[in-house]
């Protein structure tokens, strides 16, 4: 990397916030993608951390200016190569701005810098006796990240996605201003809405410094419910079944019993439900005990009505906390097998018939294709075996699947994003003018294309 680059960022963040030594980047220049379709690292970089907005903007307008690629980096678990330096230029760590600014419990709000993890922000918002529903599956993923993925996770059936709790941004616009969004405000009609934009925008509109989350009371009990079914497609019809008793789950999630099991046999861990090869993981919360219960009573009796061979339920903290555990490490577990992980949304109500199109198109390509995912919201990630990759076939397969969820009126991401692995396969859901409007608005924010490039939009 070029002197004159590395002197002027050592000028504005300090000589120990800058690193140009391969062996400390390593870490920098990845993220948890599957190792088939991870796009290849740069190797010409510099990872720089700055301490605040000041300093990110000192270090965008020189960037602008002369034209650097600069790669904003949150906890680096997104799933589709986002925040991977593809070519030379500048890796922009947020791990410093790491302070929960404030809970505040009058209007129910936590701010937030963009570099705190979403373990971190939990921690403190339990503390003060209050609850941030969201929750994507890996808590070191940061504020920022999560925003400007907005992501989802197993709660999004009853409670949303990040979206839906945003209600403030600042941000430093790949010109180097600083600008806010929003506010600790419940509504809020002034101007166009730039903070949606901002929402999703994986790191190419801008770089989001803090964040003002809506938070909510915590609920007061829960219980996760293991529902055992030996097909699959009793276990997915009694999804909306479940949903129109008026009971919305927190979690309404679907695994099959030998796959669940290598998550558990991995960590050492009992899975508590043997029998059936369908399940599904239901998670219900209440105001009280005797609400719990009553929910939980209705969707049993839709599950036997289903023919459910067994019903088996968590109530105290730590049995539903080792049930979530074993869910949250499959992908993890699974990762070394795959080659790629897919995201697929489909409306809610052809989620079975998508699994047997999936059926159909392991047995076209002699495969298996591991699926669970997030039923409740119609959001399921099939799993593409490594030996795909190794036969030459993994994109004649991932085109079908596109191509199918696409005619059931789906997409092709539901909450990792494009990143940079699924830019090519935009087009497949969204039309020409779209794309054209899409592409007028990131040159709108970033004139010089130096923000991110190659993610979010081909
Ligand atoms: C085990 C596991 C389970 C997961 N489960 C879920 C799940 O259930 N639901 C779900 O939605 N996701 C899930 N994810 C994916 C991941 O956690 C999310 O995509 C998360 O939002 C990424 O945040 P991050 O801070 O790690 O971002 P990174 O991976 O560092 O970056 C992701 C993108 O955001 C950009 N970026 C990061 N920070 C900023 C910032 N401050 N300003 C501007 N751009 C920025 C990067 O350039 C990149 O394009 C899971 C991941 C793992 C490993």
């Amino acid at each position: 990397m070029e002197n004159e680059l590395v002197t002027k960022l050592k000028e504005i963040v300090g000589e120990d916030w800058v690193l140009t030594d391969m062996a400390l980047m390593e870490s920098y220049l990845t993220d948890v993608t599957a190792l088939p379709v991870l796009p290849e690292p740069a190797s010409d970089v510099v990872v720089v951390k700055p301490a605040d907005a000041g300093e990110i903007s000192s270090i965008l307008k020189f960037a602008n200016e002369h034209r650097i690629p600069v790669f904003p980096r949150g906890g680096g678990t997104g799933c589709v190569g986002g925040a991977v330096p593809t070519v030379p230029g500048i890796v922009l760590s947020l791990e410093r701005l790491d302070r929960i600014v404030e809970v505040d419990k009058e209007n129910l709000m936590v701010v937030a810098e963009a570099g705190a993890t979403l373990e971190k922000m939990l921690k403190e918002v339990e503390a003060a006796d209050l609850l941030f529903p969201p929750h994507p599956g890996d808590e070191g993923a940061q504020i920022g990240g999560l925003v400007v993925c907005n992501a989802g996770g197993t709660r999004a059936v009853k409670f949303g996605v990040i979206r839906q709790y945003v209600k403030g941004l600042e941000v430093v616009l790949p010109t180097g201003e600083i600008v806010t969004m929003g506010g600790k405000l419940l509504k809020n009609n002034t101007g166009l809405d730039l903070m949606q934009l901002m929402i999703d925008s994986e790191g190419i509109l801008g770089i989001v410094t803090k964040v003002i989350f809506r938070l909510y009371p915590r609920f007061a009990g829960s219980a996760t419910l293991i529902v055992s079914f030996d097909d699959r497609h009793a276990a997915i019809k009694a999804v909306p079944k479940i949903l129109q008793t008026g009971v919305i789950p927190l979690a309404l999630e679907y695994v099959e019993r030998d796959v669940i099991q290598i998550s558990a046999d991995h960590l050492g861990m009992r899975w508590p439900a043997q029998k059936g090869m369908a399940h599904l993981i239901v998670i219900v919360t209440g105001s009280n005990e005797d609400d719990v219960y009553a929910q939980s009573a209705d969707v049993l009796k839709v599950c036997e009505g289903l023919g459910a061979v067994d019903i088996l339920m968590a109530d105290t903290r730590e049995e539903q906390a080792d049930i979530l555990k074993i869910r949250s490490e499959l992908y993890p577990v699974l990762k070394p097998q795959v080659a790629d992980v897919l995201d697929m949304a489909v409306p809610p109500a052809e989620i079975a018939n998508f699994l047997d199109v999936l059926d159909e198109i392991s047995r076209k390509y002699r495969t298996r294709i591991i699926t669970y995912g997030h039923a409740g919201d119609g959001n399921i990630h099939p799993h593409l075996p490594l030996e795909l990759y190794e036969r030459g076939v993994l994109s004649d397969v991932k085109h079908d699947i596109y191509a199918e969820a696409v005619r059931m009126g789906g997409a092709i991401t539901a909450e990792h994003g494009v990143g940079k692995i699924r830019t090519k396969e935009l087009p497949l859901c969204l039309d020409d003018k779209s794309l054209e409007l899409m592409q007028g608005i990131r040159k709108l924010f970033d004139p010089n294309g130096i923000l991110n490039p190659g993610a979010a939009l081909p």
